[in-house]
């Protein structure tokens, strides 16, 4: 790299390596005796954005091999009928890995709903017995954004080792799971958020900075440390309707190290863990694990 030139982190090319992967992967635990990965995606109501990501859920599993279902419920289901739905993919042995599409529809106790997931089949990590797993380093479902951040460093060669990692966002489904999978890879960890004072000062002591916020360009160039790591988490609508992070993308480049692109960069990452996390469920119901199928998760 020579100075000022920023590297884009390809999430899309890299998701579908990743993809690749566990498509190979997937076959091979076919080959030795496995049931196909069983993916079971449960969408309540017809929320258009949730329309889009559940069609795509279910073609990037069809792709990689696996049996996906997607089960559609009115947005008037009782929610004792979801329940019952959850506990019967529970019991279900070709069905791997369920996920509930949120935001579920007004009315519904979204906690109860995510909490009646077994642990072993919650790929989207989200459920308390995942969470307890996460904090104490035992083994389990880790949410599919931030473990795709760490993904999309690993392949790119970018370790975090003793770095000072600051996450801009405090959510439970990013900001968070990412302050203790950050620590398991020993970075040095700061997490921001809303009541954060002197936000920009923070970011500027950043080795890798993550945003993982919802606010279009919060962040912006001179709040990057020059040769940074800048890992744009954030989706929002700008005034043209055209996706776009919270990173002030132009103004990030030539200062960053490296930066990830809004479209195409942690999004598909997201999308391809959840396979990977349907392949471990999978594998692991085989009695196998993904070392032994040659996925180097
Ligand atoms: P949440 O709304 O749940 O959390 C946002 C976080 O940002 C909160 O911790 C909030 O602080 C903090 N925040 C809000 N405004 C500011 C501010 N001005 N300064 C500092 N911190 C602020 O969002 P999510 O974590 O669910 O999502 C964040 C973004 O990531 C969204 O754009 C979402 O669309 C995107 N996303 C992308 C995914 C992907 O696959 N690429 C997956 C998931 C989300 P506080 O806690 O104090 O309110």
């Amino acid at each position: 790299m020579q100075l000022g030139e920023t590297i884009i982190l390809d999430g899309k090319a890299t998701a579908a390596a990743v993809r690749a992967d566990v498509r190979a992967a997937t076959q091979r635990l076919i080959e030795g005796g496995g049931r196909p990965p069983g993916l079971a995606v449960v969408l309540v109501g017809d929320d258009p954005a949730s329309q889009v990501y559940v069609r795509s859920k279910d073609r990037d599993a069809t792709e990689a091999g696996f049996q996906a279902r997607t089960i559609r419920l009115a947005a008037d289901t009782p929610q004792g009928e979801l329940l019952a739905l959850i506990d019967e993919l529970g019991e279900d042995a070709g069905v791997h890995g369920i996920l509930v599409q949120l935001p579920l529809p007004a009315g519904f106790d979204a906690t109860e709903v995510i909490e009646r997931i077994p642990a072993h089949k919650d790929v989207d990590g989200l459920t308390s017995a995942s969470v307890a797993a996460l904090v104490m380093g035992r083994p389990g479902h880790r949410p599919c954004t931030p473990s795709g951040c760490l993904e999309l460093l690993d392949r790119a060669g970018i370790g975090i080792e003793g770095r000072h990692m600051v996450i801009v966002g405090r959510s439970a489904l990013v900001g968070k799971p990412l302050v203790q999978l950050a620590l398991e890879r020993n970075a040095t960890v700061t997490i921001c958020h809303s009541r954060t004072r002197n936000l920009a000062d923070h970011c500027r002591r950043a080795d890798v900075l993550v945003a993982a916020v919802g606010v279009p360009h919060l962040i912006q160039g001179d709040w990057i440390q020059p040769g940074a790591v800048v890992l744009d988490v954030g989706i929002n609508r700008g005034e043209d309707g055209k996706l776009i992070g919270d990173v002030d993308f132009e103004a990030a480049r030539g200062v960053a190290g490296w930066i990830t692109p809004v479209p195409g960069g942690i999004g598909p990452m997201t999308r391809a863990m959840l396979l990977v996390n349907t392949l471990a469920a999978a594998a692991q119901a085989a009695g196998r694990s993904l070392e032994e199928l040659g996925f180097q998760d």
